[in-house]
């Protein structure tokens, strides 16, 4: 289920003006990306991080590139990512903040960071509850070396996109919720292929595409 670059640029534009595409590559060639960088695309996101790595060594000729780190990371690969990656997607628990934190001090550098949220309450997935946020989130602005920049979530899948769209509206509000506090809190990452036009509609500052940019992914 791929449609052409052009239209969907154009029907996310329609949508919201102001919403960026990262084209989710993992398990994708790095051909396939350099074809897309091509097209003009230049934010690419990456799942797991020795793979990650290899891509960005591979393709440092390409040198606007702005990688995200959007996977589920370990804290012991922490050391890997941090200073690697434009924007970590997914830190989903205080103590992952921690290390990050620690890490970008140690390299004297500052690390942009969305914080994950679980509003589903799923088991399978990472992520802060609201109420879990709430509570630690004047403890996350104080720590130093990082930058909080937003709020990242990925609702069930849904048959039907429409579905997702309180998810969305829900992470638009937390947003709102906090900005006051932190106003540095600007981004929201939501929106994959299934649903991005829906995420868009309700304030996505970055919708995460895959499938519908590459084509089906390899199996990992
Ligand atoms: C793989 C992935 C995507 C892309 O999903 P598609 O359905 O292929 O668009 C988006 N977000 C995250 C966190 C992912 O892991």
């Amino acid at each position: 289920m791929t449609s052409s670059f052009a239209d969907i640029q154009k029907r996310l534009h329609e949508c919201n003006p102001k919403t960026q595409i990262l084209a989710v590559s993992k398990l994708q060639s790095v051909e396939k990306i350099r074809q897309l960088h091509s097209q003009g695309q230049r934010l690419f996101g990456e799942n797991y991080v020795q793979e990650a790595l290899d891509k960005l060594d591979q393709l440092k000729d390409l040198s606007d590139i702005q990688w995200h780190f959007i996977g589920r990371l370990q804290k012991n690969k922490v050391k890997f990512v941090v200073g690697h990656f434009h924007l970590i997607h997914s830190v989903d628990s205080f103590e992952l903040a921690q290390v990050i934190s620690r890490k970008a001090q140690e390299t004297g550098g500052r690390q942009k960071i969305l914080l994950q949220l679980n509003l589903a309450d799923e088991a399978s997935k990472g992520g802060f509850s609201e109420g879990i946020l709430e509570s630690s989130i004047s403890d996350l602005a104080s720590l130093s070396g990082i930058e909080i920049c937003g709020l990242m979530t990925m609702p069930p899948l849904f048959e039907n996109p429409e579905e997702a769209r309180p998810f969305f509206k829900k992470l638009f509000n937390i947003r709102n919720q906090y900005s006051s506090r932190l106003p540095q809190l600007t981004h929201l990452s939501m929106g994959t292929s299934s649903d991005y036009l829906v995420a868009a509609e309700e304030g996505a500052t970055l919708v995460r595409l895959g499938t519908i940019l590459f084509g089906e992914r390899p199996v990992k």
